[in-house]
């Protein structure tokens, strides 16, 4: 005898009790929906959870309508209806619930068919809840990303409003884990954050494993929220706390990226890249925090983004758009021109003139500062060795990144750049700033002795903005130091400054190298600072950055443009 032929001989009320002794010792809710009636009968623990009214529902129908979430109520009847009709003989499927308060709520639905009394189609099977275990990732026992695209989706789509926050996580060095203590530890890392990340927030609050070392914390209860805020200081505490206890063999920090507002219009696509630009802004602000998403910032990010994609463009398109501008440098104290500094310039239709403060930064971070600096030697070189011949021993200044220097063969570039111009040696002077060299190696010592060794003369550019020691200059032994402009101005308005310039220049001397002061504007501030005995001077006073053509007419009459 099957179970088929036992179930036919017994009366609802039999099949009702021993689903009730079954209940008792289930997690799951166990149901019998009797599909020629449209009865359905749930356990009772089912009723306390979910909005059914009674455990004995007359319209399972329009019961369903209610329960089920409404994207998901197509598929559920299309195959409820199969079982019906006896075209299938079993139900598995994973959808939405609503609970009493509304929230929604992954479940896994599974029955099978069988013939109960007076010829009755039963589907027998249980409701289990997918909830914060299931869906899930090995390791954290958290739900995926997947899954986190399907929640946010759902919400975002019908009750945009009621979501608190979305937090972002993001361990700070899960990598150096993972590469010194190997995978295992990584694991355990993220097993030890996913618990302290639940632990801290309420029940109703949903939280995800995305990608590799992040995380996602959604609150769209219905319930009051404590905020993004208090949730990151809590999950904060409690790794400190764990690290503690793990008597430091793990360190670890994270970071997190948060939405609080303007879900009304977002997808979940949407919420996943705005949430990680803000976790990468608590990075670059120096990890171990929290930041929120702040459109503006995000608005110049994109732009900057665009910005490198189109001088990406013109690097391929023969550097079109780009442009190198000189400006004058005089000697003191007669101020007669003995050089000029190339200063690039680049701009478009759609962003106009862009200030080399903005995409120098940009050209660096992308690397296409290596093919737009040589662009900018070759250019230069060009420019100095016709200019060379108005003025003998004119030097041509140019500004070199520390990325040109650190990830390009900067020695071959200059010296086929010199082949091919046919340019003095001598007539160049590559100007470098401190920042980006802190820790001067060995290599970098190196190249800037081959320079000199070729004749070839090194700048110590934005003097008095950083670190500015005299160790470095003696270092490299840069021939000329050049005075920032910001530098100048401090001196040109407080007298304290304005002796330590003096010092600094009698220091250059003492060394042997000489000082060019950059930024002079007007005739007193020249009085005053020549007072300081400067060798140079660079300014809007004697000349502002100019291209090729005006820069010959303005300083160099003797020489006529093709
Ligand atoms: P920098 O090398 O210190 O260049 C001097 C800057 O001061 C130039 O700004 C110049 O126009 C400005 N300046 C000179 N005299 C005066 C003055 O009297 N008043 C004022 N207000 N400004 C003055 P610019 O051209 O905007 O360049 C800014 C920075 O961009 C440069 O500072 C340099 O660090 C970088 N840069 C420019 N061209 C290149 C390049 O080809 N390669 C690299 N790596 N960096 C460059
Ligand atoms: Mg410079
Ligand atoms: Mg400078």
């Amino acid at each position: 005898m099957d179970y088929q032929d036992v179930i036919q001989n017994m009366s609802l009320e039999q099949i009702i009790s021993v689903i009730e002794v079954l209940q008792k010792s289930s997690d799951s809710y166990l149901f019998i929906m009797d599909l020629n009636e449209d009865i359905y009968m749930i356990s009772e623990k089912a009723t306390k959870r979910f909005p059914f009214d009674t455990m004995v529902i007359e319209n399972c129908t329009e019961m369903l309508k209610q329960v089920v979430y409404p994207s998901d109520y197509a598929m559920v009847e299309a195959d409820i209806v199969k079982c019906a009709s006896g075209d299938q003989d079993s139900h598995a499927l994973e959808y939405r619930w609503f609970d009493r308060k509304g929230k929604v709520v992954w479940i896994n639905c599974k029955g099978t068919v069988v013939v109960g009394p007076e010829g009755h189609r039963l589907l027998i099977g249980r409701v289990s809840e997918l909830g914060k275990k299931a869906k899930a990732d090995n390791v954290t026992g958290l739900r995926r990303e997947v899954r986190f695209r399907l929640d946010a989706e759902a919400i975002l789509r019908d009750r945009p409003q009621s979501v608190h926050y979305m937090m972002r996580i993001g361990i700070d060095n899960f990598k150096e884990i993972n590469e010194k203590e190997g995978l295992e530890a990584g694991d355990e890392v993220l097993q030890e954050l996913a618990e302290c990340i639940v632990a801290s927030v309420d029940e109703s609050v949903d939280v995800y494993r995305l990608l590799a070392d992040e995380f996602m914390i959604m609150d769209a209860s219905t319930n009051d929220s404590v905020g993004a805020k208090t949730v990151y200081n809590r999950i904060k505490r409690k790794v400190t706390q764990t690290v503690r206890q793990k008597e430091y063999s793990r360190f670890y920090t994270i970071s997190a990226g948060v939405m609080e507002e303007g879900f009304e219009d977002k997808t979940a696509d949407e919420i996943l890249r705005l949430t990680e630009f803000a976790l990468n802004e608590a990075k670059r602000n120096g990890r171990n925090q929290m930041a929120v998403f702040d459109q503006e910032n995000y608005n110049e990010y994109l732009r900057r983004l665009d910005i490198r994609k189109a001088m990406r463009r013109d690097v391929n398109n023969d550097f079109n758009g780009f442009q190198v501008f000189y400006q004058p440098i005089v000697k003191a104290p007669d101020f007669q021109v003995v050089g000029a500094e190339a200063l690039l310039r680049w701009g478009n239709e759609r962003y106009g003139n862009v200030s080399p403060a903005v995409f120098i930064p940009i050209l660096e971070e992308s690397g296409l500062i290596i093919p737009v600096g040589r662009y900018v030697l070759r250019e230069a070189a060009r420019t100095c060795k016709k200019w060379r011949e108005s003025i003998g021993d004119f030097k041509i200044h140019v500004n070199l990144s520390y990325v040109q220097v650190h990830k390009s063969d900067l020695m071959k570039d200059v010296e086929t750049c010199i082949e091919e111009v046919g340019l003095e040696p001598d007539s160049l002077v590559l100007e470098v700033t401190e920042s980006g060299y802190i820790e001067t190696n060995d290599r970098i010592k190196e190249i800037f002795s081959e320079l000199k060794d070729k004749n070839i003369d090194l700048a110590l550019d934005d003097f008095g903005t950083g670190y500015s020691n005299m160790r470095y200059l003696k270092e490299i032994e840069a021939k000329t130091v050049k005075i920032d402009r910001s530098f100048v101005i401090q001196a040109l308005q407080n007298e304290h400054d304005y002796n330590i310039i003096n010092h600094i220049i009698d220091m250059v001397h003492s060394l042997g190298s000489s000082v060019c002061m950059e930024g002079i504007e007007q005739s007193d501030e020249l009085d005053k600072m020549m007072k300081t005995h400067p060798d140079m001077i660079q300014g809007y006073y004697f000349g502002k950055p100019s291209p090729k053509e005006q820069f010959e007419n303005q300083f160099l009459q003797t020489i006529n443009s093709p």
